[in-house]
């Protein structure tokens, strides 16, 4: 069986310089190559596109002997004890061991399905307003959700756009009372209670978005070229469901401040272990944590 000192799983903007092999899943680049422009990662001060950006960062780690393979990891049995080998099953039949694994599956935002979304994404359909609201400055958006980020990502367009609609799809919002309170009283935020989206209209980009009230069965169109959504993030940690330390929501759940999971020289970074900041530089940073902690850890067995 192969045997290695470190494996990642996932392919987002982490770091690594230990010779590691990198299985990258379905969708190599992750949630970054859905998105057209990056404009908030340091270092690219016109802003990049999403999809180059993960070829320059493959390059990039390719240069310090990163092994970057195409495959899922459908099995993993975590060693127990400290220095031992874990193994990992490749697309089902393939077996690999190694000695640290650093876990960056990410998550994947969750959309409403309507096929007029699927048309739109990327040019005025987004899953973030933090990464894409630059673009939607001086225009009227929509989002859609009413969780703590729909609260957060409203209440951030709201500084750059002349009016944001808030689709929520009860009477009630779920976020925080601390951001409802922030939501209310921001005055070009318009909420609209008990509101499901119909459909989203436009051209070449989104202009329309079409609204029904659950209650009174009316429709209404809105004008706007963003289309925000905000209904949540699903962690992708099946695979480890009952191995590692997660939350109610499936998020691993590191030691404080380090990305060690409770099975050693097993370690998470990225958005597989962040549901609040969600952010490349941020997943870069804990990749780059992830690295150095596997690299004190191989260094205490070798
Ligand atoms: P949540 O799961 O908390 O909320 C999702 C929201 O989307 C709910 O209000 C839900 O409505 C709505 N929704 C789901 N499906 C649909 C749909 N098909 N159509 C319309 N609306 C829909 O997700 P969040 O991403 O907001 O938050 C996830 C976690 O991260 C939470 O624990 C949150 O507190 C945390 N977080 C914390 C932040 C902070 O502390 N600054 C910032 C961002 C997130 P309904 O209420 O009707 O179910």
């Amino acid at each position: 069986m192969e045997q290695h000192d470190c494996l990642i799983i996932g392919s987002g903007p982490s770091r690594a310089d230990l010779n590691p092999i990198m299985y990258v899943g379905l969708q190599p680049g992750g949630q970054l190559t859905t998105t057209t422009e990056v404009d908030n990662f340091p270092g690219y001060p016109e802003g990049t596109d999403g999809n180059a950006m993960m070829e320059d960062l493959k390059k990039q780690a390719e240069r310090f002997g990163t092994d970057v393979r195409w495959g899922m990891v459908t099995e993993v049995d975590f060693a127990n004890k400290a220095g031992g080998y874990h193994t990992l099953t490749i697309d089902g039949e393939t077996k690999i061991q190694a000695k640290t694994v650093i876990i960056s599956t990410g998550a994947t935002a969750k959309y409403l399905g309507l096929p007029s979304e699927e048309k739109f994404m990327g040019f005025g359909v987004s899953a973030c307003a933090v990464c894409d609201g630059f673009f939607y400055k001086g225009q009227d958006v929509v989002v859609v959700g009413a969780g703590d980020t729909a609260a957060e990502e409203a209440t951030y367009l709201a500084k750059i756009c002349p009016k944001v609609t808030l689709l929520v799809r009860r009477d009630q919002m779920r976020a925080s009372k601390a951001m409802q309170n922030r939501v209310l009283n921001t005055d070009n935020i318009e909420i609209k209670w008990n509101t499901e989206t119909v459909e989203i209209q436009g051209g070449q980009s989104v202009e329309t978005v079409v609204v029904k009230n659950t209650q009174t069965g009316e429709i209404e169109n809105i004008p706007a070229s963003g289309f925000f959504v905000a209904i949540g993030h699903t962690p992708n940690t099946d695979i480890f469901k009952g191995i590692l330390d997660m939350d109610e929501t499936g998020y691993l759940t590191p030691t404080l401040g380090k990305t060690a999971t409770n099975k050693p020289g097993v370690f998470a970074a990225g958005d597989v272990a962040d549901k609040v900041y969600r952010q490349a530089v941020t997943a870069a940073g804990t990749g780059c944590m992830a690295a150095l902690e596997s690299e004190r850890y191989l260094s205490e067995f070798h």
